[in-house]
């Protein structure tokens, strides 16, 4: 039987309730819009939304196909396709002026293509509506079919992000659903469709994993390309997903980042409350500028 940990002082941060964007959930409501700044309530909303111009988008409905035993999307049978969802999507981004989008999707293993003809279909309606914007994109493995995957790099996104999420061995009870290296060859051959987007990808520690091991998803994802990696520490989204084997001490995330950037990543965000989509809006400058 495993045991609670109690959170870290780090990790009890006060959510900032500034009033200022509390017009801008109104406008996700009325728009019918999905943001995983709200549905994760991720503790960054405020610097994101408010002084970043950053947020991520999650478009294809708000369920998802698979059930990842960290993530607390809801699981079941998917929304029906909505193509004015796009045009949404690029609506609101000028709306709250954004500078950097993030767009992800739930799994849709229902759907022939994974979802990816709307997915660059937001991605072109955003650059239309918004061409001072970057656009990143996150999407699921798409179960490693090429074609989506091209029908996406179609769309020119300006970073292409795919998570691994955690080391090789706990892939499976962490995200059943999903494969370590499809995941790999998908980071690959996003480099060979389009060798000059920087390719992005995350892990999430504390979920049991050793260190060794995380240099070895390092070593991992620099061995197919992969340009940026993101670090953060695993938060129990309710008391159904997996348990927090460990709180890593910010120190800790520190050394972790400057092994990854010695070993070769072109840029490395890591902490406790880092996201995939944190400090995003650096990222683009920083890896086109090498
Ligand atoms: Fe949204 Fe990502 Fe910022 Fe969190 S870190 S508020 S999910 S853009
Ligand atoms: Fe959550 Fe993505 Fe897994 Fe779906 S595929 S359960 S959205 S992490």
């Amino acid at each position: 039987q495993q045991e609670y940990i109690r959170k870290p002082e780090w990790l009890k941060t006060k959510i900032n309730t500034n009033k200022s964007y509390t017009g801008l959930k109104k406008l996700m409501r009325d728009k019918k819009l999905n943001t995983v700044c709200e549905e994760a309530r991720c503790p960054n909303i405020h610097e994101c939304w408010s002084e970043r111009k950053t947020a991520t988008f999650m478009i294809l409905g708000d369920t998802c196909t698979r059930g990842c035993r960290f993530c607390a999307v809801k699981t079941g049978l998917p929304n029906e396709l909505d193509w004015g969802e796009p045009e949404r999507v690029a609506e609101s981004v000028e709306i709250m002026g954004l500078k950097h989008v993030v767009v992800t999707a739930v799994a849709r293993d229902d759907l022939n293509d994974g979802g990816a003809a709307v997915f660059a279909e937001t991605v072109r309606a955003i650059r239309k509506l918004n061409p001072g914007c970057t656009v990143e994109i996150l999407p699921s493995d798409m179960k490693g079919d090429y074609e989506s995957l091209s029908t996406l790099m179609n769309s020119k996104p300006d970073i292409f992000n795919h998570n691994i999420e955690t080391v090789r061995r706990l892939t499976k009870r962490v995200r059943a659903r999903a494969m370590y290296d499809r995941s790999l060859q998908l980071l690959q051959r996003v480099k060979l469709i389009a060798p000059t987007t920087p390719t992005k990808s995350s892990i999430m520690v504390g979920l049991g994993e050793t260190k060794e091991e995380i240099i070895q998803a390092m070593d991992d994802l620099l061995a197919h390309g992969v340009d940026i990696m993101t670090i953060g520490q695993y938060l129990q989204p309710t008391k159904k997903h997996l348990l927090v084997e460990r709180y890593y001490h910010p120190d800790e995330f520190q050394e972790l980042k400057e092994i990854a950037l010695e070993k070769g990543f072109r840029h490395c965000e890591s902490g406790p409350m880092v996201r995939s989509s944190y400090h995003a809006d650096e990222q683009v400058s920083q890896a086109s500028a090498q």
